[in-house]
């Protein structure tokens, strides 16, 4: 069922993910997002925290450019769950109608918009890697990769409310801190109780074994099916320990067995955004480009001068990378006074 008054719904939103008493980092990359789209639409830009003893998180919110918090603390709300989250802000939404509404594309964000658009049957676009706005149509151009990500598609919703999207973490920047920057704070209730809740969380286990963080890793080494084979990963290791950085693969040297999933980097992957990403014998397929390319530097190295990577990176070197990696790692060293 369609929205009929689409002009009652104003303001952006995004939704503040926590964890520990921090803001998560994609929630502050969607505040700078969010920002931009809510000044183009002459609108107000709202962090909505909901949580257990979240105040404190508030000046954070203002700091990253937030005109507006909206603000339920309810104990209830202590662990995520989808049920009482949704509840939340699903209420809110439905009080104060926001034309937009942003969250992270992590396991919550995922989780907790697909619930939150179904009850309110509207659209939803997961896993966007660009956000821009019509100025003059007042719709959200919410862009992802589409068809196994051989194109972009860019997708509107023109007769529901709110916009709702969700957005890759580390494809968009952090907005730098404003301080002393303050705004409205509006404290709702949860108005649910413990009882009206299904589920419990009896216990939280850590995930145990080597946790690979490629979506916080400030340098990359990446490898894909040009190495060859899992042995050849050494030399890239190598030159990673050498700047301290962290493996990073495509699918391809994934698939062939190489080395763990859990450092595949790209639209089925992990979206990274390091200082520095080596892309070594990888030859920048759309589905990798995805992952990898609002790194700040990047270098690759390639044997082919036409391979897509070379129109992305900053700095190509063409050569055999088996002679240009060992190289590259002892002059690193003897730079670092590692050698
Ligand atoms: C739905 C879908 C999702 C996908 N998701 C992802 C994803 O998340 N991440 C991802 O990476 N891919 C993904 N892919 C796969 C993607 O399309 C490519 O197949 C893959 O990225 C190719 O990996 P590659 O660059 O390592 O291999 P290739 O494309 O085979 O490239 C190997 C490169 O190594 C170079 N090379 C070879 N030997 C040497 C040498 N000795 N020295 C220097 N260079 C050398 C070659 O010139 C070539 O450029 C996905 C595909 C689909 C359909």
């Amino acid at each position: 069922m369609a929205v009929k008054n689409l002009e009652e719904y104003q303001g952006v939103w995004v939704f503040i993910e926590h964890s520990g008493g921090e803001i998560a980092p994609v929630s502050r990359e969607l505040l700078g997002a969010g920002r931009k789209v809510a000044d183009k639409l002459k609108t107000e830009l709202a962090g909505v925290l909901l949580g257990s003893k979240v105040e404190e998180m508030i000046p954070e919110v203002f700091a990253r450019g937030a005109d507006k918090v909206y603000v339920i603390d309810d104990p209830v709300l202590e662990q995520y769950r989808t049920k009482p989250f949704t509840h939340g802000l699903f209420n809110l939404v439905q009080k104060y109608k926001p034309e937009v509404v942003l969250m992270g594309a992590t396991t919550l964000g995922r989780d907790l918009s697909g619930a939150v658009a179904t009850k309110l049957e509207t659209g939803l676009t997961a896993d966007c890697t660009e956000l821009d706005v019509d100025p003059k149509s007042r719709l959200l151009l919410q862009t992802r990769p589409a068809f196994g990500g051989n194109i972009m598609a860019t997708i509107l919703c023109r007769r529901h409310r709110p916009q709702m999207a969700t957005v890759r973490p580390r494809v968009m920047p952090e907005p730098p801190r404003q301080e002393g920057r303050t705004g409205q704070v509006i404290r709702e209730e949860l108005g649910l109780r413990e009882e009206d809740i299904e589920t419990q969380i009896v216990e939280v286990i850590e995930e145990k074994g080597k946790a690979v963080y490629l979506d916080k890793a400030e340098i990359i080494v990446a490898g894909g099916r040009g190495l060859g084979g899992a042995e050849n990963f050494k030399l890239l290791e190598e030159l990673a320990d050498t700047l301290g950085g962290t493996l990073g693969a495509s699918r391809a040297a994934v698939e062939a067995g190489w080395i763990s999933a859990d450092y595949q980097v790209g639209q089925t992957g992990t979206t990274v955004r390091p200082k520095v990403y080596f892309a070594i014998g990888i030859s920048g397929a759309i589905q990798h480009l995805v992952g990898m390319q609002t790194s700040d530097v990047i270098v690759a190295i390639n044997k082919d001068p036409d391979a897509p990577i070379i129109k992305v990176a900053t700095y190509s070197i063409i050569g055999d990378l088996f002679k240009v990696v060992p190289a590259l790692t002892q002059r690193f060293r003897e730079k670092l006074g590692k050698s």
